[in-house]
């Protein structure tokens, strides 16, 4: 049996006014999510909080599904219980938009990403949509279990662009999926076998595209308990770098119960 402890960090950083980036930790749950969400005036806002709070909600609900439960979508046969939870949840969030923007005129073309991760007794499922992100470190190493959907991330992937050319890159904000309202989300679901030790960070792109995978890597294995002190110092860096977007940071550690 494995047991998580968390701490979260929000900053709308230097240069914006607005924190449209929106997260929660739920220890009860065993979930984390974190979004971030684009759009006009406040519609940023209002749609990575209905994303978040829309899968809280849906776990919440599901918590005890038994088999008189009647799946939204239909259930995949390649998931188990707790993948078909959060990537449902994250469909319904999808659909939860788009009644939001059906129903007001100032939420048209809002969007947003989200990074969830559900601690479950038979391991971690991990969903994402966009380009937020979830590393994973173990024993000194960091590896990162997302791969952005963005435009950058694909030139990369291609060849064409090198890692560093893609944080300096005009288009660097540019994500080819996100949580729109629109008919058929593709959502990406993967799972972790935690150990005792492991590390998670979810974060938003304001913490990466100024701080090098190096310098996360470091501060996330600080040798500390105080994990608020990591989410702390992560803030921190993005902001001494310029701060010139929202950062969200959630911090998971895991040991035996
Ligand atoms: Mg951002």
């Amino acid at each position: 049996m494995i047991s998580v402890s968390a701490a979260g960090a929000t900053h709308p950083g230097k240069r914006r006014q607005k924190n449209e980036d929106s997260y929660c930790e739920r220890l009860d749950l065993g979930l984390f999510v974190v979004a971030d969400g684009m759009g006009g005036h406040a519609a940023g806002e209002v749609a990575s909080r209905v994303a978040v709070d829309t899968i809280d909600q849906f776990i919440n609900d599901t918590r005890a599904a038994d088999e008189n439960f009647t799946w939204p979508f239909g259930l995949e046969p390649h998931l188990d219980l707790d993948g078909n939870r959060l990537k449902t949840a994250v469909k319904v969030a999808n659909r939860r938009i788009a009644t939001r923007i059906a129903g007001e005129r100032d939420l048209q073309g809002m969007a947003t990403t989200v990074v969830a991760v559900l601690v479950g007794h038979r391991g971690v499922k991990v969903a994402h949509v966009g380009d937020s992100r979830v590393y994973h470190w173990r024993d000194g190493h960091m590896a990162r279990l997302t791969r952005d959907h963005s435009w950058v991330e694909e030139q990369v992937e291609a060849g064409a662009l090198t890692p560093t050319e893609a944080r300096d890159h005009p288009w660097r904000n540019l994500v080819t999926r996100a949580l729109s309202g629109g008919g058929e989300v593709e959502i990406d679901v993967t799972s972790l076998d935690a150990q005792k030790g492991d590390r998670l960070l979810l974060c938003s792109d304001g913490l990466f595209s100024v701080v090098t995978d190096d310098a996360i890597e470091e501060t996330l294995g600080r040798p500390t308990d105080d994990l608020q002190s990591i989410c702390r110092e992560l803030v921190d860096a993005a902001n001494r770098a310029g701060g010139p977007d929202n950062v969200t940071v959630l911090v998971l550690r895991f040991d035996a119960a």
